[in-house]
């Protein structure tokens, strides 16, 4: 699932492709892609309209509409945009389609049908259901140490569980979230509560560089324009995370073996050793 630097290049590269660009027509293919409008109702309300430009908050991508309106598309899973010119067939599992003044075709293709859109005026967008509980982005001036040492010490959860909450630290998810804890050096197991202050600083700036981190690499490589999905940076990282997927190998800090522990499906990796506590 791609997570926020994923979603802040996939939004990158949608502005500069399509900002600027005009919707003749768009069409609603799979209807519970965008549960609140009718099929109908969706290409009645996007029909010519302006994309003034493709911003993000949280995990979600915003379109800018001209008429004070915004396209919000969550990804989820699997969901990814192409452009594609007239006489590319369309992928098989296209669940949309926008087609744009220079015959360009913007298609959003969704194998797992978990990804969403919904339209909203612009107004009414932070208090959206999607938008509203979200935490304060990382890299606004909201988001400062006390502000997450507050966070954590009104949890019982553990470290990890309140990273990956999304009204409480906005951005991370699975890979990310253990990249944080083993830069902080702290035990994703912890209680929030009980995480001492004095190590807040440190893991709020260990959320800080690995998302500026990621974004900088990210930002580094060409994006097809025929495949814009959200893995594209994903991908290319096998290899340089330091914690995630290394079970078995030496941590880079201390050698010990990285152990791999299992909750609800998913997956946590950590150094036995340099995250004790
Ligand atoms: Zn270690």
């Amino acid at each position: 699932m791609p997570e926020l630097p994923e979603v802040e290049l996939v939004a990158r590269a949608l502005d500069k492709l399509v900002g600027g660009s005009r919707i003749l027509a768009a069409e609603l293919l799979r209807p519970r892609l965008a549960p609140e409008s009718s099929p109908a109702g969706f290409a009645e309300a996007l029909r010519g309209a302006g994309i003034e430009g493709v911003t993000r908050r949280g995990k979600h991508i915003l379109f800018q509409l001209d008429g004070q309106r915004v396209l919000i598309v969550h990804l989820r899973m699997t969901g990814r945009f192409l452009l594609l010119p007239e006489e590319r067939e369309l992928p098989k599992h296209t669940h949309a389609v926008f087609y744009l003044e220079d015959q360009r075709r913007m298609a959003f293709d969704d194998q797992r049908h978990f990804g969403l859109m919904k339209l909203a005026a612009a107004s009414e967008l932070q208090q959206t259901k999607e938008l509203r509980a979200l935490a304060p982005e990382p890299f606004s001036e909201a988001f400062t140490p006390d502000y997450l040492g507050g966070v954590l010490s009104r949890s019982r959860r553990t470290l990890k569980e309140t990273l990956l909450d999304q009204t409480k630290v906005t951005g991370l998810g699975n890979i990310y979230a253990a990249e944080v804890l083993f830069l902080a050096r702290a035990n994703p197991f912890s209680v929030s509560a009980e995480f001492s202050r004095r190590r807040v600083q440190r893991l709020h700036r260990a959320i800080l560089d690995v998302l500026t981190e990621a974004i900088a690499h990210g930002s580094t490589m060409n994006v097809d324009p025929e495949n814009i999905d959200g893995s594209f940076y994903d991908g290319s990282n096998q290899g340089r995370w330091r914690v995630y997927d290394r079970e078995g190998e030496a941590c880079l800090n201390c050698r010990a073996s990285i152990r791999r522990l299992s909750h609800a499906g998913r997956s946590t990796y950590f150094c036995p050793r340099c995250q004790r506590r």
